[in-house]
């Protein structure tokens, strides 16, 4: 008897690992956005005083969900120089989650946005607070769920600026360069009528097609593979986001975003047009991939090759 309990208990528990759910905070989630949106935060320009006001709630934010710092701080400062701008001490903000390896995956989301114009804030709520609320929410679902890689999480600075966070990350990375296997990078999870995400990068990196597929479906977000394809021109978005330095560096990635709409880079980037149905699923989508990448990377290359 005691040995048939046994195996039913078995198959049970590997069921309910293999039928796992991804669940988030969806008020957190939304609320994240929704401050990082406000007005207060002035557009988030690299520099500014609504820049910094933004950095303060992310450190806030990633001390509460227990991310460690690199060397006691989150805060990593560097110069940033770009179309026309001279910022001295922009600022990436970086903690990780231990895991059993030192190779990691690197998460990122940037948190600048372009400030105000013509007396107009430019809040950019799709761009990019939504996928540093999705970035807040991978890190409170990996301190409960304990990784096997060790799972860096940054939100960078500049990337409106011509992607210089994630350059300035890469050129004096927190972890050596060789350890680390992927990056997933989020920019615009939180705005599409169809319901669509996309994933990009496989066509540069064939073996992360099957992790993706493993994905569980959700039902108000949907996942396609694509715009990576140097043919498609504009829609290749293989260079349009801070993804790109990693992949310059031959760092496989995988870059998760929606479409272009109206408010893309618009004043009317607001925290009233979220799609507070897709924008949940849109995440979690993203969070089961790293799950699964955390799983199964390593095998996964190996079996390409
Ligand atoms: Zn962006």
């Amino acid at each position: 008897m005691k040995k048939i309990v046994l195996i039913s208990a078995l198959v049970v528990g590997s069921f309910a690992v293999s039928a796992q759910e991804i669940k988030l905070d969806k008020k957190q989630l939304l609320h994240d956005v929704q401050v990082l949106a406000a007005d207060s935060m002035e557009g988030r320009l690299s520099g500014s005083e609504g820049n910094a006001k933004a950095q303060a709630y992310i450190e806030k934010r990633f001390k509460q969900v227990g991310l460690k710092p690199f060397k006691g701080n989150y805060k990593h400062h560097f110069k940033l120089e770009g179309r026309g701008v001279v910022v001295d001490k922009a600022t990436n903000l970086i903690g990780y989650i231990p895991g059993k390896s030192d190779k990691a995956i690197v998460i990122t989301a940037h948190y600048d946005h372009v400030g105000v114009r013509d007396g107009k804030i430019f809040n950019g709520t799709d761009d990019n607070a939504s996928g540093v609320g999705a970035l807040l929410a991978a890190a409170s679902y990996f301190k409960k769920h304990k990784p096997d890689h060790t799972l860096i999480f940054a939100a960078l600075d500049g990337e409106e600026l011509g992607l210089k966070g994630a350059n300035a990350f890469l050129e004096n990375p927190p972890v050596p360069l060789e350890n680390i296997l992927l990056n997933v990078n989020m920019d615009m999870l939180s705005v599409n009528e169809k319901g669509e995400l996309y994933a990009s990068g496989v066509y540069h990196y064939p073996f992360l097609k099957p992790l993706l597929q493993e994905i569980k479906p959700r039902p108000e977000a949907k996942l396609i593979l694509g715009h990576d394809k140097p043919e498609q021109g504009h829609d290749d978005w293989t260079n349009q986001s801070d993804h790109y330095q990693f992949h310059k560096r031959k760092i496989p990635f995988v870059y998760f975003g929606v479409e272009d709409h109206p408010h893309y880079h618009k004043p009317s980037d607001d925290f009233v047009n979220v799609n507070q149905k897709f924008y949940p699923d849109a995440a979690a989508l993203v969070i089961d991939f790293i799950r699964v990448a955390d799983q199964k990377l390593e095998a996964s290359a190996a079996n390409t090759k």
